[in-house]
């Protein structure tokens, strides 16, 4: 299994804040392969590794309630969530259920915050969801999106929000599949206009 991906600093591949880009390299162990168009499953190769899923998801580790059938569960509803669908609320509060949060106050210099964590059995699925949820309260999340053409998250750091495409030019790993479908777009359009 390639491992370019995880190699590059270009665009599609910004990291997301925090947690979040740990968040978003689970979602990425499922995509469409670049060479041969069918989708790709890393997890069960991952999960084979402890050593190649600490490099991919350093300091969260898999524990004993993290069980593969789970996480591709979970991969493929928090991908579900992704632009806040409707219903995508419930869904993440259905996984919440099962992974109570921990909630501790936060101060210091005069300034305090609740902070959200994982419960202590929660395990990788745990912390994926702590890491969820208060990316929801910031924000963040609504910036994660996944590319229409091979289902790749990125993170949308634009000031406007609007990016819908991993990228518009190949390269490093990466896909054009903006320009793609630009091109498909205007045959289209070409062949309407025959
Ligand atoms: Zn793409």
């Amino acid at each position: 299994m390639k491992e370019s991906r995880w190699n590059s600093e270009a665009s599609w591949n910004t990291p997301a804040p925090g947690e979040l880009e740990l968040v978003r390299r689970f979602l990425n162990t499922w995509r469409i392969d670049d060479s041969t168009r069918q989708p790709a499953d890393e997890l069960p190769w991952l999960l084979s590794d402890r050593r190649v899923w600490e490099e991919r998801c350093p300091g969260w580790p898999v524990g004993g309630g993290d069980a593969e059938e789970l996480l591709a569960r979970l991969r493929e509803d928090l991908r579900g969530a992704l632009g806040a669908p409707e219903g995508w609320a419930e869904v993440l509060n259905g996984w919440l259920g099962g992974y109570p949060l921990v909630a501790r106050v936060v101060g210091e210099d005069g300034e305090a915050s609740v902070r959200y964590e994982p419960g202590p059995e929660a395990g990788f699925a745990g912390r994926v969801l702590a890491a969820v949820a208060r990316s929801v309260e910031d924000g963040t999340f609504f910036r994660l999106k996944a590319c229409p053409d091979c289902r790749w998250v990125f993170y949308d750091k634009s000031r406007s929000k609007t990016r819908v495409w991993c990228g518009m030019y190949a390269g490093e790993g990466g896909r054009a599949c903006g320009t793609i479908s630009k091109v498909r777009r205007y045959r289209q359009r070409h062949k309407a206009g025959e």
